[in-house]
């Protein structure tokens, strides 16, 4: 038996989640933020690092207290063999405040509470197990012996989005969309911290290597800097994981004493350890995101685009939320939420979230069954550098050389085209 109704519910106080409940609340809207966590973001994951154009379009000027922890002025990206790595280092310090590192359980905290802030009803350690649906429209949510009516419910709830399926509004999410991230945080005091990474406090490096790291498995590393920590951890394409038939906790163990990347995290207190899955799946794999009463956002719907060298979900999960919000509180407006008025939803989204997914629809299939590129390319690389670096007493040889002595049978050339044509329409 329903108790109470609100104008929208939303299941979920990830990013995307309290995103749209933040602009529903300042809308003035009635607005309930369900999470299962005790806390919201305590047991959320990401890599990462935030791009902050998405924070400064849901609240303009005002997100100058989140808790981020270090602006990424630097980027590398590494070549792995299993001693050797080749680097390019880039320093972008004119790329203001573009990017931070974030710790989930921080930042998840402080978002949800600036949705409780501007008026926003949170429910946390609270699981919604489905959904009320009458006359085939979506009109509240069950959470235990409870049931909660809405207008309209967002579904906010991440990658594995168990509500939405068992309401038949979405198919069940593929393993072949999905990738597998493992990470460890290891606590480092600060000052170790700007040694290490040459630089200053508050300023962080972004690190992704691709390689040795993985083991020939598609995917790659990641390392972020934060305040007083550092988050080192890998990614794994399902598919390519299962035929390896490595276990992943060999993996991530041999990446953590990679010289490389052990060097970093020498003396740290691991203090975080946790896994999660990503959707990669991108355009090809979106579900509908509206339904009568109903939308979905964020990871739920399979927002992220991983290019190798960036990741983003956390952005696209706020602008979701905002594009979420903003058409439920036109759906109030107008008093209808059905599924051809929330169809507003998709057309919000193609400005800019469903654009890049397009743009990079192919990305997920070109990284995961390009194999050469965890294999032979990093071990070039490498190979190619220790030529160019070695004097041993034998006669030197020119550039051309070692180019041809470095490459020649190691892959036909027609393959390296195919593969660089190929990378060069899907990334
Ligand atoms: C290893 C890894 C590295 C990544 N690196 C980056 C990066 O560097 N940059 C970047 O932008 N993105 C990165 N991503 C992607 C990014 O983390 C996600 O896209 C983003 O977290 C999605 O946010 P969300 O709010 O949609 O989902 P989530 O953050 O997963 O939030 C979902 C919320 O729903 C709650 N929930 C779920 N089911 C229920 C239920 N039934 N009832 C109540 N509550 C429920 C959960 O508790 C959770 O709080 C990475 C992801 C991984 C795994």
């Amino acid at each position: 038996m329903a108790e109470e109704k609100f104008q929208v519910i939303i299941i979920g106080a990830g990013v995307a989640g309290s995103a749209a409940a933040y602009r529903l609340a300042k809308a003035g809207r009635e607005v309930v933020l369900i999470d299962r966590g005790d806390t919201p973001g305590r047991k959320n994951m990401t890599g990462g690092r935030l791009y902050t154009y998405a924070l400064e379009e849901l609240m303009p000027g005002e997100w100058s207290d989140a808790p981020l922890e270090r602006e990424v002025t630097r980027e590398i990206m590494m070549f792995m063999t299993r001693e050797d790595s080749v680097s390019i280092d880039t320093t972008l310090s004119s790329q203001k405040q573009q990017s931070y590192t974030v710790l989930r359980a921080r930042f998840d905290a402080w978002l949800a509470s600036k949705a409780e802030e501007a008026g926003a009803m949170l429910i946390p350690g609270s699981t919604v197990d489905g959904l009320i649906i009458r006359d085939g429209k979506v009109a509240g949510i069950k959470t235990g012996d409870e049931e909660l009516e809405a207008d309209l419910v967002i579904s906010a709830e991440g990658v594995n989005p168990i509500v939405a399926e068992r309401a038949g509004l979405i198919k069940p999410v593929n393993v072949k969309d999905v990738a597998v991230g493992v990470k460890y945080v290891y606590k480092l005091p600060e000052q170790t911290i700007n040694e290490r990474f040459n630089t200053v406090s508050g300023k962080g490096t972004a690190m992704l290597c691709v390689g040795e790291c993985n083991k020939g498995i598609s995917g790659g590393a990641f390392l972020y800097t934060n305040k007083e920590s550092i988050s080192l951890g890998l990614v794994v394409d399902t598919h390519s994981w299962k035929e390896s038939k490595l276990p992943l906790v060999d993996v991530a163990e041999e990446l953590r004493q990679h010289p490389a990347l052990g060097r970093y995290i020498e003396g740290g207190e691991l203090v975080e350890y946790s896994a999660h899955l990503i959707p990669e799946g991108g355009y090809k794999s979106l579900p509908q995101l509206y339904s009568d009463g109903f939308l979905i956002a964020g990871d739920a719907a399979g927002m992220v685009v991983n290019r190798g060298f960036t990741v983003r979900g956390m952005d696209y999960a706020i602008l979701s939320g905002i594009a979420a919000a903003e058409t439920a509180d036109q759906a109030i407006e107008a008093g209808t939420f059905t599924k051809s008025f929330l169809q507003n939803y998709e057309t919000k989204l193609k400005k800019m979230v469903l654009k890049d997914l397009e743009s990079f629809k192919d990305s997920h299939d070109y990284i995961a069954h390009t194999q050469h590129l965890f294999t032979t390319y990093p071990n070039l690389a490498v190979d190619m550098m220790n030529h160019l670096y070695k004097v041993d007493g034998n006669p030197a040889k020119k550039i051309p050389g070692i180019v041809k002595e470095t490459i020649v049978g190691k892959l036909p050339y027609f393959s390296v085209l195919k593969d660089i044509l190929k990378g060069g329409k899907s990334l």
